[in-house]
């Protein structure tokens, strides 16, 4: 069952203070500042969604026998709420997290939620916190989630979850903006297999990436870059990003989705944006052998990471078992920049949205509008 209920919004009744939160604004990284509201709503067997409301932001009392806390049901979201330049404020193709998040509850064994329910919490959360939308090169990060919130130790899919939507306003994803980073290639540890559960969006894909992300930091290098589980020769996928490959004769390569990478929204938005251009864009299997060849007779010119999160992030430098090698002169390169420039500037309503993507939620005229979420 499935029902849309709309979000009602519950104003927090000591929010913030202006001054406060423009101190917290200021440099908020990323993940440690919150908003004032969360979205909230409980699914129950038998009855469907119910109790949908946008409140004061307050932890969750759960038993410890809650089921997520034994047995990881859960998945989420992560999407972006930038500010237009008119003042107004935009989310970017945010109907793809919504079938997203449909696709990785239903890997989960998980209740599915209306794609219009999911939307609307989305839009009375902005809507609630929209003061906490930054300027600049900021964003409000919203961060949809799903949990087993019943308490019982069997294991079986849970008769109730939590649905809810936090929000973090957010700078830069990598100190130091426009660096490249450096790739520790995971040949031993894997992030998902055959079958398993690598292009569902779940917390437990990212518990299993965190000893080989630990093990990237340990050989100097900033993010892990996991190969295929079974032959450990084929790139999949970064912990939480997609990889692209640039070469000299104009071609793009990423991997191609086959069940253990994450369908990244930012991935099919720079395939789009390549294609639309003239360039090509190969979807296929890129080995990490012809990946140091590639790098080393200079055919690679350009590689690198995106995803909400960080958006493009260049790869200067890749490490493994077997040698090291550096890609271009190990900085961001031109086409990198481009991609990069073009799509922020569609995110951010800078340059042309033939398609649409962008998705505007204000600006809100009065108090009354912003506490009226119908
Ligand atoms: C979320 C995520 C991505 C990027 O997806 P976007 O929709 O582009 O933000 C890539 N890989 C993994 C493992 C992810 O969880």
């Amino acid at each position: 069952m499935s029902t849309t209920q709309p979000f009602i919004t519950d104003p927090h009744p000591d929010p913030v203070s202006d001054t406060a939160r423009a101190a917290l604004l200021e440099d908020p990284a990323f993940g440690r500042v919150f908003t004032d509201h969360m979205a909230v709503a409980t699914w129950t067997e038998g009855r469907g969604w119910h109790s949908a409301r946008v409140e004061a932001r307050r932890p969750f009392t759960l038993d410890p026998a809650c089921a997520v806390l034994h047995y990881a049901q859960e998945i989420f979201e992560g999407l972006k709420a930038y500010r237009a330049a008119d003042g107004g404020t935009t989310l970017f193709r945010p109907e793809q997290n919504a079938r997203r998040f449909n696709a990785s509850a239903a890997r989960m064994a998980m209740p599915q939620l209306a794609e219009a329910m999911f939307l609307h919490a989305i839009e009375a959360l902005v809507r609630a916190d929209e003061a906490w939308v930054p300027g600049g090169d900021g964003s409000l990060y919203l961060r949809p989630f799903m949990f087993a919130s019943e308490a019982f130790l069997g294991v079986k899919p849970a008769s109730e979850y939590t649905f809810c939507v936090i929000a973090s306003p957010a700078g830069a994803y990598f100190k130091g903006g426009k660096q490249a980073i450096s790739l520790w290639v995971s040949d031993h540890l894997n992030r998902a297999g055959p079958g398993g559960t690598g292009e569902a969006k779940c917390g437990g894909n990212y518990a299993a990436s965190l000893l080989a992300q630990a093990e990237a930091y340990r050989h100097g290098c900033d993010q892990v870059v996991f190969l295929d589980a079974i032959e450990h020769r084929w790139v999949d996928e970064l912990g939480g990003m997609n990889i692209f490959f640039l070469f000299d004769d104009g071609r793009m390569v990423t991997p191609p989705l086959g069940g253990t990478i994450l369908p990244g929204i930012t991935r099919a938005s720079i395939i789009e944006l390549a294609r639309r251009r003239g360039l090509i864009v190969e979807e296929q299997p890129y080995s990490v052998d012809q990946w140091q060849a590639d790098a080393r007779d200079g055919s690679l010119c350009e590689v690198f990471a995106c995803g909400t999160a960080a958006v493009l992030t260049a790869i200067g430098e890749v490490r493994s078992g077997r040698g090291s090698w550096t890609i271009g002169n190990g900085e961001e390169g031109p086409r990198t920049a481009e991609i990069k420039a073009e799509l922020v500037g569609i995110q951010r309503g800078t340059v042309p949205d033939p398609d649409g993507w962008n998705h505007r939620i204000g600006p809100f005229e009065s108090q009354s509008e912003v506490h009226d979420v119908r």
